[in-house]
């Protein structure tokens, strides 16, 4: 028997496990994948250096020598405007990581496991029965295996395992959009200034393409939007792909016959959400409770945010402390979510483009915006943070004066 049992090895799950590994209650992680595999999702935000410090994985994850990021920059036409993390408004974290998500995501499991956690990989749950105690059936090697535990936590990402298997509401399809992504061989990128800057070309109002380059002379390169941009189905992947990115006017040379180092990976469909988080023995985290659009990189934020936050939860439930989970955890989760969708909004409506890439960005506004981008949402100090929607409709119109009377 098992205190927790975790549902997948992702930032979410892994950051939740070795914070409840830190307290002392025994953990199982059970991932149906087998590691290393290949995940989207490489581009950090700064918030996340403080769950990794908070649960120890900041010191293995530094060895591992992953690409520093220390900023975004984001491109449209001839305009270019980049965020620079250490300028930003709150005090904290001024850099992070841009990340092959196979080997990170291994740096952690690996801390996991000499934390005296278990993980079972290649191990896909079956079922999951809530009363009279928890209890998980996973299948592995065809063959079947029981867990009973105290509680879960579901950390499974798009897998979607509790609410698929208990019947819980999940919306889809708030957005429109699709991606698709590879990873390249960057053989040109040292003919490029500044080559390993993460960069958004935004060549649509509703369609963009990043470049994310590794440490290690790899680099990802995809492309997310609404859906009427691509093909509904496509023969060709790979010359499809490039002709995509051909669509670029700063990608199409860097990327000119890339050497692609796997077919690349649609995502047709991504957005979705939970209405219910938790239940009496079980909450949800990371993307399986909700994912809107990786416009800002936010999701590995949101990610170790609600795993380290649900797992804390979860050490005073299991010390017998009744924990108001509605509110200090649904509702808090929530307005994490509330403020991104604000500014995924604004960003698809043309509104935030207008702000990132106006002449007249006042420094001020520019580094509480950053902060956001930064992913400290909860920064209550931040007017782009308390008052999200009104302070972005009021600077756009202000701008938009600026604009005409210059
Ligand atoms: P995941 O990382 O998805 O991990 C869930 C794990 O659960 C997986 O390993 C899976 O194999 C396992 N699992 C699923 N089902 C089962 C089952 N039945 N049994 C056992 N295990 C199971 N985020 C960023 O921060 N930066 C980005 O640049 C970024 N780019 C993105 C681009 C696109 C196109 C998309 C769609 C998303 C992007 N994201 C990005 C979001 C990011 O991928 C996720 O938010 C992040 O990986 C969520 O972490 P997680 O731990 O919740 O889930």
């Amino acid at each position: 028997m098992k205190e927790v049992v975790i549902i997948g090895a992702g930032p979410a799950g892994l950051v939740a496990a070795a914070n409840l590994l830190k307290h002392g209650i025994s953990v199982l992680v059970v991932e149906k994948e087998v590691f290393p595999r290949i995940v989207v999702g490489e581009s950090l935000l700064p918030l996340s250096m403080e769950h990794f410090d908070e649960v120890g994985f900041l010191e293995p994850l530094k060895a591992a020598g992953f690409a520093v990021k220390p900023g975004a920059r984001f491109v449209k036409g001839n305009l270019s405007v980049d965020f620079d993390f250490s300028q930003q408004f709150t005090n904290g974290w001024t850099w992070t990581w841009q990340v092959p998500r196979a080997e990170f995501d291994q740096v952690m499991a690996n801390e996991v496991i000499k934390m005296g956690g278990e993980i079972e990989f290649g191990a896909k749950i079956e079922s999951v029965e809530e009363e009279p105690g928890p209890l998980v059936k996973y299948l592995m090697n065809g063959r079947e295996v029981e867990v009973q535990c105290d509680r879960i936590i579901d950390a499974s990402g798009f897998g979607c395992v509790l609410p698929d298997k208990l019947g819980i509401e999940v919306t889809t399809g708030q957005y429109p959009n699709w991606a698709v992504f590879t990873h390249v061989q960057d053989k040109n990128k040292d003919k490029y200034p500044d080559p390993d800057r993460i960069v958004f070309d935004v060549v649509d109002q509703d369609l963009w393409i990043w470049m994310i380059p590794f440490s290690n002379g790899v680099t990802s390169v995809g492309v997310a939007g609404n859906k009427r941009h691509f093909k509904e189905k496509v023969e060709n992947e790979r010359g499809y792909f490039s002709s995509l990115i051909d669509g670029s006017d700063i990608f199409r040379e860097r990327f000119k016959n890339m050497d692609m180092l796997f077919d690349p990976v649609w995502h047709r469909g991504y957005s979705r959400s939970t209405k219910v988080l938790h239940g009496k023995n079980w909450v949800l985290c990371g993307n399986c409770v909700e994912f809107l659009d990786p416009i800002f990189s936010s999701g590995v934020a949101l990610a170790t945010y609600s795993g380290l936050h649900a797992s804390k939860l979860m050490v005073r439930q299991l010390n017998g402390e009744d924990v108001d989970m509605d509110l200090e955890y649904d509702e808090h989760i929530m307005q994490g979510i509330d403020l991104f969708r604000t500014y995924v909004d604004s960003w698809y409506s043309g509104k935030l483009q207008d702000i990132f890439f106006a002449k007249n960005l006042n420094k001020e506004f520019k580094a509480q915006i950053c902060s956001v981008l930064s992913g400290y949402i909860y920064d209550m100090e931040n007017p782009f943070v308390k008052k999200h929607k009104t302070a972005l409709d009021a600077l756009h119109k202000v701008l938009k004066i600026m604009d005409r009377s210059s």
